[in-house]
């Protein structure tokens, strides 16, 4: 029984923080995460207080002794975490850390962030007995959710969400990535095989969210194609008769999600993060535009053969076969976000002009350009680490193989030594290739193959500009004026762009029935609170 529990009623306060350095008073994308935490979070503590830095800082003085603060660390923000940890841990409350960064470097959130307790991996079944623990006064140093079933994932507590400040809702459908890119963690946190969610389950919690006035809703899937036709080529090949039928399972259940997303209200626009071999199954591609499945993040990385070698991913395609690749996403109606890598060890000068290329020819509705760093959990941050032996270079007191703990201010942009350019030319070359691409001149002319009247066009420039100023002047300006200055300017105009995104409730909704499926329509969304 918790320590300051009486009579059924628990006085725990119970934090969950999503930390940033900084904020922008409106958010992109609901974070997920502290929604799913409050549905694990058991009735008995009452309503967590859910508290996302990306609006506005918090002031971490509210917390008092004995609460419980659960702070979710990417390695992006990892260093605002700890500084949050320790002002609430000073306050005598109870400090749990989780998220990747904190799955990756446990010892760390003790050591810098002054944890009492760190969940590892999944946080459905794992913070609900960190939080049991704690209100007993006996938290142990680490609860290891590993990997949960699909069957076992949460929907998000989304009573909890503060009216207008967010312009896109988000749910899970799948999670993990049977790739292996060099430079990415999720298959290695996530794990390879996909574990999808089931469709009833996806459907009711996007049906909640289009009661609640949400019709823009990003499915925050690692990849939301799990299966390619090559996958299932090869595995024919092998002779794997039990291999094969489960990645048949894994398509076929897709296909009946997005049966599932087709039934709801068309106005609905789903936006979600794809690999390019999509776009060679156009059965995939047709049932993702039938699904109200309107854009796509897609892992371009790099335009040349030698790039994506460097990276591990040869299955995308590079020049005027990877344009042609890109344009089928626009052809089967599906709007793509290209996302590309600069930096990498065969990059030439040239690299900049030839991507930025790509992206117009491919009629790509946005872009984006980032620096390769090396993220913990990657095949990348290991063999840097690895090259730079046990003495690497320092920022003050901080060795770069840590560079998530230097001060933001003086934290590096470039980490790892190029054959041929110095950070500062892939610094300005990429900021270059921003400029280029998000100037008036660009977006106006894409604007008009992507929407049709002046007031969508307009739009489109706002989104535009916004989506410039709060993902890559906050993230390449190396001065913090420049940083200040735009998180300002994004600031200001994400007040009309979310107005933009902004639906109408429906609360009458009913959950469409997907196929093969007894009816559940009329029945309210129920949050699982009771499986915590
Ligand atoms: S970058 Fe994308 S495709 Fe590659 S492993 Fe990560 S999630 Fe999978």
């Amino acid at each position: 029984m918790c320590f300051v529990h009486a009579a059924g009623d628990c006085r725990v306060n119970v934090y969950l923080i999503n930390p940033s350095h900084v904020s922008f008073g409106i958010g992109v994308i609901t974070p997920r995460w502290l929604y799913v935490l409050a549905s694990a979070t058991p009735a008995i503590y009452g309503k967590p207080r859910l508290v996302d830095e990306t609006l506005e800082l918090f002031d971490a003085t509210a917390i008092k002794a004995g609460d419980v603060v659960g702070i979710g660390i990417h390695t992006g923000n990892a260093l605002r975490g700890y500084e949050l940890g320790n002002i609430a841990r000073a306050a005598g409350a109870y400090v749990v850390y989780g998220g990747i960064h904190a799955t990756l470097y446990p010892d760390e959130a003790r050591e810098r962030g002054a944890a009492h307790a760190v969940v590892t991996g999944d946080g459905e079944q794992a913070w609900p007995a960190a939080l049991k623990d704690c209100a007993a006064g006996q938290p142990k140093d680490r609860y290891d959710g590993g990997r949960v079933g699909g069957e076992t994932f949460l929907p998000g507590r989304w009573d909890l969400l503060p009216q207008g400040r967010y312009m896109w809702a988000s749910v899970q459908t799948v999670r993990g990535c049977p790739k292996h890119c060099s430079f990415c963690s999720v298959w290695r946190t996530d794990g390879q095989k996909p574990r999808q969610r089931h469709v009833n389950q996806v459907l009711e919690e996007i049906v909640d969210l289009r009661r609640r006035g949400f019709r823009f809703i990003a499915l925050a899937d690692d990849n939301f194609y799990p299966v390619t036709l090559e996958d299932l080529r090869m595995a024919s090949r092998r002779n794997d008769p039990s291999h094969l039928e489960q990645l048949k399972a894994t398509r076929a259940e897709r296909f009946e999600l997005m049966a599932g997303l087709e039934k709801l209200p068309s106005d609905t626009v789903f936006f979600t993060q794809i690999t390019m071999e999509a776009a060679e199954d156009p059965e995939f591609l047709d049932a993702m535009r039938r699904a109200h499945i309107r854009g796509a993040l897609v892992g371009v990385e790099a335009v040349t053969p030698e790039g994506l070698k460097d990276i591990y991913k040869g299955f995308n395609e590079s020049g005027e076969s990877l344009v042609e690749r890109l344009q089928a996403f626009r052809r089967h109606g599906v709007h793509v976000l290209g996302s590309f890598i600069f930096g990498l060890p065969s990059d030439r000068e040239a690299t900049f002009d030839a991507t930025l290329s790509v992206a117009e020819r491919a009629n790509l509705t946005f872009a984006q350009f980032v620096m390769l760093t090396p993220f913990p959990g990657t095949l990348d941050f290991a063999a840097w680490e690895k090259s730079l032996g046990d003495e690497p270079p320092r920022v003050g007191d901080i060795p770069v193989t840590r560079h998530w703990l230097i001060p933001q201010a003086q934290r590096p942009k470039i980490y790892m030594d190029h054959p041929v350019m110095t950070a500062d030319q892939i610094r300005s070359r990429t900021q270059a290739v921003w400029d280029h691409f998000y100037s008036f001149k660009s977006i106006w002319q894409r604007s008009r193959g992507s929407v049709t009247s002046l007031k969508a066009r307009l739009a489109f420039v706002l989104i535009s500009k916004i989506y410039r100023q709060m993902y890559a002047n906050t993230g390449i300006a190396t001065d913090s004026a420049r940083v200040n200055r735009s998180a300002q300017w994004a600031r200001w105009m994400a007040i009309p762009c979310r107005r933009l995104f902004a639906g109408r409730p429906m609360p009458d909704l009913e959950i469409p029935m997907p196929m093969g499926h007894a009816a559940s329509s009329g029945v309210p969304v129920i949050f699982h609170r009771e499986r915590a």
